[in-house]
């Protein structure tokens, strides 16, 4: 899909619409509001690029709004990881940058206004019993007791509640809407609640805090948002919010669901997430496995790619899951293009070049991009011993291998041709140890003169030069494409694939990426794309593999399809 393409999607088409009528004065406003109780995640990209898009493509403006409504549950952690997320994907709230809590005292007013109306009243019952005389789908819920107590004594008692004169869970403020009312979120919903809490905001200073729905529209009216896009679950609060805003009189925006993001063999729920960080399932939110923009961008993701990727899923009303290798798929576009090559062998087989004399090494040349031939080259040093792929050779060739095998010749990347002429194992175990080869001086630079092919070529590493590095090689979180999908009883964390980390110790790198950075992209010729991680150092480096380099995890899925 392309640029144009997404330009057309239906909320697109709404706001230019909205612009070309003149319905908001021509204005775009648009907000990511997210609730400070956790760490962002790829869906919640999806909401920013879209939020964000909108505002740079109609010329208006995107804001950023922390829901910080629940004291209990929000940390200012989670309020710099969002905004450092935010901005790592490319995008600038400028000056606007709102927290919900700033609008605490505007709320209470409003709230005021509505028992003033006699749109409010305070209810004694216990957070069960207000659930039990709800109601539900097929039968009507119960008016409660306290509706019809006096504007006076509502007042009264809800000025009590914010003085913190009762306990938490005694007394609640609730809209007098209607408890037979078909939609369930009009059954007079609870709009205050007291919480003896402080927030990371606005400290002990209020014992009452709003619920999510009251705060959510009028945070959007009293920013002026134009377009107050969310996803399909909202759908059924929208009467809700039109309630608030009608009978306050305030400013509408207008709201427009989409559907949320869902992906394969992971789980998008932040509740979820935080439940792999505190059991320990993972290492923390920036685990590499994770599905959080943090853990993406230490396994070595690109904003690009993230957003590219967002740019071709679109923007539709209906619910659908995306598989992870078109991700994975708009990662390798972008790292293909940018990352230089490297070699780095993960399972090492010493191979020793007998003909080659001791003492000498000598550079080879080495382009960086063969996709782009600005990146240069770079020497490589060659010399007596060096290390292989151990499954680049094999003593007894199946049909079809290539590679090397005793007697055969094939070609070490930009070097020289080699051919093997003896194998040393281990006595006691029969494992092979090492490799006895001779070279053609006359293939420098892995041709030959006399027009002599091979059928393989290897990538390699000077022994006396390499990089002793670690190596984490990751696999899908969850071993099933749909994590949740569950028999009776069952735990989405059942699912989780135990081999979603292998770590490889003693892989053999070529010289010099020992001083590459954290955040540091690589291609490893022929064994993808690699990323220095953050716990890497100089004397102990780490990497991870961000993606494999051909798309076997596809392939892989389409295999097990046809089995099914
Ligand atoms: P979660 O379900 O992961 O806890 P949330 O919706 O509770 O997410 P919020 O912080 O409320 O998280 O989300 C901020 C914004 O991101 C909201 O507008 C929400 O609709 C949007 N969002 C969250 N998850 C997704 C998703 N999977 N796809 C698209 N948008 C999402
Ligand atoms: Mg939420």
């Amino acid at each position: 899909m392309t640029q144009t393409e997404t330009s057309v999607d239906f909320v697109r088409s709404i706001v230019a619409d909205d612009i070309k009528s003149g319905k908001f004065g021509g204005r775009v406003v648009t907000r990511f509001p997210p609730e400070p109780n956790g760490y962002l995640h790829i869906g919640h990209a999806k909401s920013v690029c879209l939020n964000f898009g909108l505002a740079a493509e109609f010329g208006g403006t995107c804001n950023l709004r922390f829901d910080d409504t629940n004291p209990s549950r929000e940390e200012t952690e989670y309020v710099e990881s969002i905004m450092e997320d935010v901005r790592w994907l490319g995008w600038d709230w400028g000056e606007n940058l709102y927290y919900a809590s700033d609008y605490f005292g505007k709320l209470y007013e409003f709230a005021i206004q509505l028992i003033e109306a006699g749109k409010a009243y305070v209810c004694d019952l216990s957070p069960e019993e207000i659930r039990e005389t709800r109601g539900t789908l097929t039968e009507p819920g119960k008016e409660s007791p306290f509706r019809n107590r006096s504007v006076e004594e509502n007042l009264d008692l809800f000025h009590r509640m914010r003085a913190g004169e009762f306990e938490e869970g005694a007394r609640v403020l609730r809209a007098k809407i209607d408890m037979a009312a078909n939609n369930l979120n009009l059954r007079d919903p609870v709009m205050y609640r007291i919480l003896k809490q402080s927030h990371h905001r606005t400290g002990d200073e209020w014992p009452i805090y709003p619920m999510y729905d009251f705060a959510h529209g009028q945070s959007d009216s009293i920013e002026g948002v134009t377009h107050s896009v969310c996803t399909l679950e909202f759908e059924v609060h929208r009467p809700l919010y039109d309630w608030f805003l009608d009978e306050l009189g305030i400013y509408h925006s207008q709201q427009i669901e989409f559907a949320r993001l869902n992906i394969t063999h992971t789980v998008l729920s932040k509740r979820r997430l935080m439940e792999l960080v505190n059991g320990g399932y993972v290492n923390g939110w920036d685990d590499p496995r994770m599905p959080t923009l943090s853990g993406l961008r230490r396994r070595g993701y690109t904003p690009e790619a993230i957003r590219e990727f967002c740019d071709r899923i679109g923007v539709a009303r209906r619910d659908n899951t995306v598989e992870i290798s078109l991700l994975e798929h708009a990662l390798r576009d972008d790292l293909n293009k940018r990352s230089p090559r490297v070699m780095g062998v993960l399972d090492p087989l010493k191979v020793v070049i007998e003909n080659y004399p001791e003492g000498r090494s000598e550079e080879i040349m080495s382009v960086n991009n063969p996709e782009d031939m600005s990146m240069g080259e770079r020497p490589v040093l060659f010399s007596r011993t060096v290390y292989i792929e151990r499954d680049d050779f094999s003593e007894d060739p199946p049909p079809k291998f290539y590679r090397l095998s005793p007697g055969r010749e094939i070609r070490l990347k930009d070097a020289y041709y080699i051919t093997c002429t003896g194998v040393v194992k281990d006595e006691a175990t029969g494992e092979i140890t090492e490799l006895r080869c001779t070279y053609d001086p006359e293939t420098y630079g892995g041709t030959s003169a006399d027009g002599r092919k091979v059928r393989g070529t290897s990538h390699w590493v000077s022994a006396e030069q390499a990089v002793d590095a670690e190596v984490r090689i990751y696999d899908h979180l969850f071993v099933t494409e749909d994590p949740d999908d569950l028999p009776e009883g069952g735990d989405f964390k059942d699912n989780l694939n135990p081999e979603s980390l292998v770590v490889l110790r003693g892989c053999k790198l070529e010289q010099g990426l020992d001083q590459a950075k954290p955040g540091e992209r690589f291609q490893f010729l022929r064994q993808g794309y690699f990323c220095v991680d953050l716990d890497s150092t100089p004397e102990a480096p780490v990497f991870n593999r961000t993606v494999a380099l051909r798309d076997t995890w596809a392939r892989m899925d389409q295999a097990r399809r046809k089995v099914r």
